[in-house]
């Protein structure tokens, strides 16, 4: 995807717009696929929430990907997308017992993450397989926001209640078809991951009818120059054998299932917005565009940082911006960023805006979600509209008629 082509898609569809490219998303696809051939069965369901476009969700099905969904409404999605119910797993968090047999009535594969819901589930439908998530309790990554696995973390079922955890699946007959974790969204050390598999066989052991299990996600993609990213190959390598080698031990052959959100598409994303205006103060220089955290929050929210560059003038000398947005709040992008000259009307590129930046889009201030395109065998498809001022008003009921009687009369 070179910014000549990116540069005619802002002028095709208008800014600020989503661009993803294909065959980035299918690339990554192959390399994980190819650090884990080892492996007799392997699974990887991508994680819908990272961006959840019906396009995309085609894309990922005809690649061969599964589908990890966190609400029933990206089920529904994941089933007019074409993927067959039994290639969707629901791993929801804190949803109602009623949600999850909704998704359980679909065919989906279950996923439950606390005693509460399994002794529930379990006690009214035993016939059906349901896969446990686990929380061993490891931290991976230094970003106490997007670990959570560690022991003040919401999610998954703590290692240290197995002994509760199979009295229920003992007292209520059900079956546990598969072990589940997701630690975090950082693994930058893969001995740590190791460590937590670790502790995922050891609870393995103890159920007899597995069929696959579950390390969920957290590979690290780079986002600015110099950041750690997983070694997907060395952790293929090493989590192989030892998978292997426990199939054995557990006399049968399971399947290794991984649910990549952000491995699969946020270096395949990138964000287009125009410069509405640039401001000279007396301590920066500020560019702002036709954007905020309406369309791209991770800045914001979880201090990332996504590369800029200014793809109408990429020869142009290079100085230092504060990249703002429209928003009437502080919105700021990027601070002592080192960009080409940038002139009032220029398209500005933010890299890895695959995963987490639509999908975390808002109307916010009153303004339209952008839109979004496909780049696909080297032409551009657009997989959702611009919104236009309907969609402002939609859902909105207008009770204009409560407040058309004078007051006069209101008072007598
Ligand atoms: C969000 C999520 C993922 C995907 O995480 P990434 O860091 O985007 O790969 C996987 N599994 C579950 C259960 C999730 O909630």
């Amino acid at each position: 995807m070179n910014s000549q082509n990116l540069l005619k898609i802002s002028r095709q569809f208008g800014a600020p717009v989503y661009v993803y490219d294909a065959e980035k998303i299918a690339s990554q696809y192959q390399r994980l696929t190819n650090a884990f051939k080892g492996v007799g069965s392997l699974r990887l369901n991508y994680a819908a929430k990272a961006l959840s476009n019906i396009s995309i969700l085609r894309l990922m099905n005809q690649l061969g990907s599964g589908l990890d969904t966190v609400s029933i409404q990206e089920v529904k999605l994941g089933l007019m997308a074409g993927f067959k119910p039994e290639s969707i797993i629901f791993t929801p968090n804190g949803v109602s017992l009623e949600e999850i047999e909704e998704a359980s009535a679909l065919g989906v594969q279950i996923n439950i993450d606390n005693l509460s819901v399994l002794e529930q589930f379990g006690s009214k439908h035993p016939d059906v397989p349901v896969c446990i998530r686990i929380n061993p309790h490891v931290m991976a990554g230094g970003n106490s926001k997007i670990s959570v696995g560690h022991i003040d973390s919401k999610f998954g079922i703590s290692i240290h209640q197995i002994p509760h955890l199979l009295r229920i699946v003992d007292l209520t007959k059900m079956n546990i078809n598969g072990i589940h974790m997701h630690t975090g969204s950082d693994i930058l050390d893969i001995d740590v991951f190791l460590y937590a598999s670790e502790i995922l066989f050891e609870t393995a052991k103890n159920f007899k009818n597995l069929e696959f299990i579950d390390f969920g996600s957290g590979f690290k993609v780079p986002y600015k120059k110099g950041d750690i990213e997983t070694n997907i190959e060395e952790l293929g390598k090493k989590l192989t054998t030892r998978f292997n080698q426990f199939c054995e031990e557990y006399g049968k052959e399971l399947t290794l299932a991984f649910e990549p959100g952000k491995f699969l598409v946020s270096e395949a994303g990138y964000f287009l917005a125009k410069v509405n205006v640039v401001k000279q103060t007396t301590s920066t220089v500020f560019a702002s565009v036709d954007s905020g955290f309406n369309h791209l929050i991770r800045p914001m929210l979880y201090g990332s940082s996504h590369e800029i560059s200014n793809i109408s003038n990429p020869k142009g000398r290079e100085r230092y911006y504060s990249v703002v947005g429209y928003i009437c709040e502080t919105d700021t992008f990027g601070s002592n960023r080192r960009i080409n000259e940038i002139s009032e009307g220029d398209i500005l590129c933010f890299k890895n805006a695959g995963a987490y930046c639509f999908t975390m889009s808002s109307n916010y201030n009153s303004r339209f979600r952008p839109a979004e395109v496909l780049w696909y065998q080297g032409k551009a498809h657009l997989i959702r509209e611009r919104e236009t001022f309907d969609d402002i008003l939609r859902n909105q009921v207008d009770v204009k008629n409560l407040f058309e009687t004078p007051k006069a009369e209101v008072i007598k």
